[in-house]
């Protein structure tokens, strides 16, 4: 029988808009939609009638169990003919474990393509009116995980070198973590009063974004009650929201426009 192909597919941050054209082929011509929990639910509307779609929820801290479980689901329905999305938020190889996927595809022999997705940490400032670089503020950028913590041996973070050789720094993963991740950025040279932001659900209408500096995010955060998922964002180019916050004005003036 011939073998099937995996298409491990990025779903964009939130805003269905934003999923690829390349992502809505692989949605529409897919026997088996295997899908996350940050996955805007919208998207699985492109799928073809009868297509078979799979939750593969995964709620925080829980991943480790059920990988297994999905690496292996991927090779069995592929095995079997079918043509296979695994849908992910974000891109799929952001903290995406679109790589360990796809080393089980290739150690089975199944063929795959890995298909690009917009990511939360470029795409939820931007929506906030923060861009990540910018010629007078921000030349450099790093994508970090933000769940890492020294007593529990899970940070690996050069916290030196990301103080004082980044500019932009936008941490995944980070809510419940701010004070952790400030204090260490803070401890290793980075200016207290560098501006920061906290993004949560971005990209969709109910986008909230808390602004402040390194210093003070964290507790505005936490008094906002800002909860996963949300990037957090240190940068010079914080500052330039005030002018250029787009979406959340135009949300605003539909909501004004459509009084329900
Ligand atoms: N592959 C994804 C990231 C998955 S890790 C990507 O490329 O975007 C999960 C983390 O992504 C969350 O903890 C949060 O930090 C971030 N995230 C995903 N969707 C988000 C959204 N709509 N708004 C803010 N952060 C988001």
């Amino acid at each position: 029988m011939n073998k099937g192909k995996v298409f491990l597919v990025g779903a964009g941050p939130g805003d269905p808009k934003l999923l690829t054209v390349y992502g809505m082929e692989c949605l529409q011509q897919s026997d088996v939609i295997a899908y996350d929990r940050l996955v805007n639910p919208k998207l699985l509307e492109f799928a073809k009638s009868g297509a078979e779609l799979i939750f593969c929820g995964k709620l925080p801290g829980k991943h480790a169990l059920i990988q297994e479980q999905i690496n292996q689901l991927l090779v069995d329905k592929a095995s079997e003919g079918k043509i296979v999305t695994r849908l992910k938020g974000g891109d799929p190889c952001v903290f995406g474990r679109a790589g360990e996927e796809a080393q089980v595809l290739s150690e089975h022999g199944i063929e795959f393509e890995i298909v690009p997705g917009v990511t939360a940490g470029i795409a939820a400032p931007a929506y906030a009116g923060i861009p990540v670089t910018h010629r007078d503020h921000a030349s450099s950028f790093a994508i970090v995980t933000g769940h890492g913590r020294a007593e529990k041996q899970q940070d690996h973070i050069n916290w030196k070198a990301l103080a004082q050789g980044i500019d932009t720094i936008a941490f995944y993963m980070s809510v419940g973590n701010l004070k952790y991740i400030c204090n260490q950025l803070i401890e290793n040279g980075k200016n207290p009063d560098t501006p920061a932001a906290i993004i949560e659900w971005g990209t969709l209408e109910k986008q909230r974004t808390v602004t402040g500096y390194l210093r003070n995010i964290d507790m505005l955060s936490e008094q906002e009650n800002i909860q996963h998922p949300a990037i957090f964002l240190v940068s010079e180019t914080v500052q330039l929201r005030e002018k250029i916050k787009w979406f959340e004005e135009k949300i605003q003036q539909e909501t004004v426009k459509q009084p329900n």
